[in-house]
Formats: structure tokens, C-alpha cells, sequence
């Protein structure tokens, strides 16, 4: 295992308090975002419980591949320019034959399943590897936390308050593991019309930024509540341009220069 990790330089753990706050949909944009800048992006989805990455690439039905002893990710084509790089991804659901099949793994199969998923698949020289995690702070971040030193937190919020108070669980989680916090971002801030493509902003906006202020992490960006990012989705496409992906594009920029921040 750790003569991989050692190719891979920089690991971004995705994390949310809850689910359903688009914590996947997050990790998708920005693996791809970072590949079709022509950086070497792994894609990992150990959320065993929903493992929702491969609906959202249209890689649903895939099998792991492999030579005997190392696992083979799937190739996604993220499009954009001829400098683009194939985004490799590996989920849980490649090994899972049914949905029902994670429900009653525990503890230290998961850490095993997570230990494999390191050291096991052929990732290649990374720059980049984006892990999906389940929601909360349970055996799956912790894991991935202490498999990989220098792994790094992108905490991922919605402006409601029930999920400002899990977020700050979540930046607690990595205190305590001393793993640096990237940043926060905000998504389904305001919405993107649906007619005249124009943001508009609704409820409460800014409570991740003044969280953030609070205690003392950076804040990434707001990300828009965009219903082509749902269609998108379901069809196993990800969306190409937008004020969605603008939105995105600026998150990226940060991370990948993150005293900019
Ligand atoms: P999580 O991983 O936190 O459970 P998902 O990424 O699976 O959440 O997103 C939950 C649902 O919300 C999905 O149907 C997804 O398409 C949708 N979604 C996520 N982000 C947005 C957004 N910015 N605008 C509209 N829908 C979104």
C-alpha cells in the first residue's frame, strides 16, 4: 500500500455532517473539473451505503477488473479539451452484487475493503485522489484519514442551520485528527432559473462564510441549486457549462492554489 500512496500527491477527503447535501456530486465535479485541466484525478466512492458515483458517470453495471493482484479502475471521458485526462474511478459498488450487500458490513470490513481500494488498484501517478466518504464521521473518513498521511478535508454544507451545526462536527472530527481542512463549500445556494438560466438568490445566504469566519477555515465557494446538475445526473452525464460550473471552476481554483484562499 504504500509504495502507492506514494505516487499519489495529493488526497482530498469529501466529507459532509449529513447526507443528501450533494457531497458526491461534489466530488464528481471537482475530480473531473481537476482532470480536464489535465491533472491525473482518482476517483474513489467508499460510501458503502449509497454509492451513488457510478449513476452519476454512467458506469453503473461495471465490474472490477483484474490482472490477479491489482484492481483495474473504470475510465471516464470527462470531455473538455485534448489536454484532458480520463478520470479513474473506483467504487464500492464495482465489488457489490447487490445494493443490499454493504448493509451489514461492519467496522473492520470496511476498513479492509478501504485498506484494498489503496494499495490494491492500479491507480498510477496521481496528482490528484478525491475520496467520497459516507456522511458523517463514522468508520469510512476515519479510515481513509489514518490510511493516508497528509490527507486533506473538503467539508461540504448546505445554508441551512442543521447542517451548519453537523459541519462544525465535521471540522471537529478533523481537528481531532489533525487533518487539515481545505476548506468549506456551500451548495444549493440560491438557485439557477430554470427559464432564464440567471442566479437568483434565496433564503438564508452567506451562513457558510460567516461559519467558516467563526471558526477559523477557509471558505471554498457557494455553489447554486442547478436542476440541470439533477438531469445530468440521472443520465449519467455531467454537465459541460453553466453558471453552475463557473461556480465550480473558481472552487477548483482555490483548491489547487489554496494560499489563494
Ligand atoms: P450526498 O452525497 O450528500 O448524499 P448527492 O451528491 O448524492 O448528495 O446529491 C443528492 C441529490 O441532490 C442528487 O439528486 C443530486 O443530483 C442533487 N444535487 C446535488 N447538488 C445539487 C445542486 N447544486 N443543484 C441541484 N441538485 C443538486
Amino acid at each position: 500500500m504504500d509504495q502507492n500512496l506514494q505516487s499519489i500527491k495529493r488526497t482530498l477527503l469529501i466529507l459532509s455532517g449529513k447526507g443528501g447535501v450533494g457531497k458526491s456530486t461534489v466530488a464528481v465535479y471537482l475530480a473531473a473539473g481537476l482532470a480536464r485541466r489535465g491533472l491525473k484525478v482518482g476517483l474513489m466512492d467508499v460510501d458503502l451505503h449509497g454509492p451513488s458515483i457510478p449513476t452519476m458517470l454512467g458506469l453503473q453495471g461495471k465490474a472490477a477488473t483484474s490482472d490477479g493482484t491489482m484492481i483495474e479502475p473504470a475510465l471516464y471521458d470527462v470531455g473538455g479539451g485534448s489536454e484532458a485526462e480520463p478520470l479513474r474511478v473506483i467504487s464500492i459498488a464495482f465489488f457489490l452484487k447487490s445494493r443490499n450487500d454493504a448493509v451489514i458490513w461492519r467496522g473492520p470490513m470496511k476498513t479492509t475493503a478501504i485498506k484494498q481500494f489503496l494499495g490494491q488498484v492500479s491507480w498510477g501517478a496521481l496528482d490528484y485522489l478525491i475520496v467520497d466518504s459516507p456522511p458523517g464521521t463514522g468508520d469510512e473518513p476515519l479510515s481513509v484519514a489514518q490510511s493516508i498521511p497528509g490527507a486533506q478535508a473538503v467539508v461540504v454544507t448546505t445554508p441551512q442551520d442543521i447542517s451548519l451545526s453537523d459541519v462544525r462536527r465535521s471540522i471537529g472530527f478533523c481537528n481531532a485528527l489533525k487533518m487539515k481542512i481545505v476548506g468549506v463549500i456551500e451548495n444549493m445556494s440560491g438557485l439557477v432559473c430554470p427559464h432564464c438560466g440567471g442566479r437568483i438568490d434565496l433564503f438564508k445566504m452567506g451562513g457558510g462564510r460567516k461559519m467558516t469566519g467563526e471558526m477559523g477555515v477557509p471558505f471554498l465557494g457557494a455553489l447554486p441549486i442547478d436542476p440541470s446538475v439533477v438531469t445530468a445526473g440521472d443520465d449519467g452525464d455531467l454537465l459541460e457549462d453553466g453558471p453552475t460550473l463557473e461556480a465550480f471552476d473558481e472552487i477548483i481554483d482555490k483548491i489547487a492554489e489554496p494560499d489563494s484562499v
